[in-house]
């Protein structure tokens, strides 16, 4: 084993806690040079954590919203002159490609600029009264201390979602990354500390599922956010819920894209593939379905698996290639389980990419044919799998797509335009593509799923993101003096 490179700490109350037992990060591409060493933490280092956040509540909550905004706007600063760094981390880490990585750090860093001009816009509403010379008036207060819960599969990206309007509004917050990406979260930290943020106002702490379990279920943490699985996601829910705190979830999804015989190929191939494949399929938007409606199918299917074996996999810091591994060997086992387990039932491989090294996380993308009795096209299989399906009518391809327990997003392809009516009102999912891959959203506009893909909260990112961090309280002003 080579030296470790990075070290990654916890940061509490403004200070590194730099002791303890420590943890390898591991690069999911090269299993033999570990990416760095981390601090593990445990249950007390999360309660640590939220004491200080619990400290420098007020002092952050009575910060003139002027001055919070600065933060951000450095926040966003200091994260483009560091993007390479933090990109070059989250590749080492993930798995995903370098550009994947790079994209994600400069969306991070726009998140936090975005939300720091949110700050000076009024979220407050004024109400008519019957009672003379009396305003009935909203204010915002914040949550008070959210705890933020990341997964690794947008180890950039997801906290910014989180944590800048947090801040925006007045929160402090306590940040449990996962682990297979500590040390992407470690130098976002340093950002954030860098940046001037008061000591307290951020806390990071690494470690395992566990410690997020003792954020969950302590009573003075406000409000927590969570992306990640399902299973995880409704634990948190029932914690949180039994405690009367406030819950956001993002959850998994199995996300159909239905393609008609009216489709320009030009559009839905490369944008099918992308939904399916891109960042080695680990999208919680990632296409799992493919719904060819009609004579499509034929033709469908030749193009997209002549697209699929083409695709470069390969380690995502060389440049060229397309995919990166899947993100951990237990990733790998679990997705090449799903695949047997589909060949098993009777899936049909199509194609599979040619170029995908033997061994170790690398994985070849795969695309299978099969029906509606196949566990795969149920079930999320976090990978680059996805199963091309047949149907001969509109209407059973709209039954097929929301024939699913989530919600989260879904694409058609087509240019007629009722079938585009029908599909924006009728698809069960959050987010909506036209003509337009399953994956990839903007931080401007809001973001979330339905059914068993989110929770109840309010969406995350653009002008709602604040409503999730803050208390709406109502206020009735009358004059003070009689008239
Ligand atoms: P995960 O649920 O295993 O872990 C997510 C986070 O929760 C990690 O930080 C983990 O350490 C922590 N955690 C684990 N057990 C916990 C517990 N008992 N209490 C508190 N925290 C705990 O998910 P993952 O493997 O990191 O991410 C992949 C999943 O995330 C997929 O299902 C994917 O669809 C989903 N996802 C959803 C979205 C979305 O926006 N809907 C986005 C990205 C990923």
């Amino acid at each position: 084993m080579t030296a470790p490179s990075v070290f990654g700490a916890h940061l509490i109350g403004g200070e590194w806690i730099d002791s303890g037992p420590t943890a390898v990060s591991d690069n999911p591409a090269r299993p033999d040079e570990p990416v760095g060493e981390y601090r593990l933490g445990d249950s007390a280092t999360a309660g640590d954590a939220i004491s200080a956040a619990v400290d420098a509540r007020a002092v952050w909550a009575s910060t003139p919203f002027g001055a919070r905004a600065r933060i951000l706007e450095r926040i966003a600063s200091l994260m483009e002159a560091r993007a390479e760094e933090i990109a070059t981390l989250c590749t080492l880490e993930e798995g995903k490609t370098i550009a994947e990585s790079r994209g994600e750090a400069a969306l991070a860093a726009e998140t936090f600029r975005f939300h720091a001009g949110m700050s000076k816009t009024s979220t407050e509403r004024i109400f008519p009264s019957p009672t003379p010379g009396e305003t009935i008036r909203t204010v915002r207060a914040p949550l008070g201390v959210v705890g933020v819960i990341t997964p690794w599969n947008f180890p950039i990206q997801i906290p910014a979602w989180k944590i800048a309007p947090a801040l925006a509004a007045g929160n402090c917050v306590v940040w449990k990354p996962a682990s297979n990406t500590p040390l992407t979260a470690a130098a976002i930290a340093r950002v954030f500390d860098d940046a001037g943020l008061p000591a307290g106002v951020v806390n990071l702490v690494l470690g395992p599922g566990s410690m997020g379990n003792a954020i969950v279920t302590d009573e003075r943490v406000d409000g927590v956010t969570f992306t990640g699985s399902v299973p995880v996601g409704f634990g948190i829910r029932d914690a949180v819920t039994a405690r009367n705190g406030r819950v956001q979830l993002e959850l998994g999804g199995h996300n159909p894209a239905l393609v008609f015989d009216d489709t320009d190929f030009a559009v839905s191939i490369p944008a099918l593939v992308a939904g399916a494949m891109g960042a080695t399929g680990q999208k919680c938007t990632a296409t799992r379905r493919i719904i060819a409606v009609g004579n499509v199918y034929d033709e469908l299917v030749e193009r997209l698996a002549e697209a699929v074996r083409g695709l470069s996999v390969g380690d995502g810091m060389h440049e060229g290639v397309g995919i990166g591994p899947l993100v951990s060997p237990g990733a790998a086992t679990e997705v090449a389980e799903g695949l047997a387990a589909a060949k098993a039932e009777g899936a049909e491989v199509v194609a599979t990419t040619e170029s995908a090294p033997d061994g170790g996380c690398f994985f070849a993308p795969t695309l299978l044919a099969g029906g509606t009795d196949l566990t795969i096209a149920h079930e999320e299989i976090f990978g680059p799998i996805s199963t091309v399906m047949r149907v001969d009518t509109e209407d059973g391809a709209f039954a097929l797509a929301n024939d699913t327990e989530f919600g989260l997003s879904a694409s058609i392809f087509t240019n007629d335009l009722w079938r585009i009516d029908r599909a924006v009102h009728e698809l069960q999912a959050g987010v909506i593509k036209v003509n337009a891959p399953t994956t990839g959203t903007e931080l401007h506009a809001p973001f979330g799923g339905e059914k068993a893909s989110s929770g109840h909260a309010a969406r995350e990112q653009g002008d709602t993101a604040v409503d999730f961090f803050t208390r709406t309280r109502t206020a009735y002003i009358r004059p003070g003096t009689a008239r």
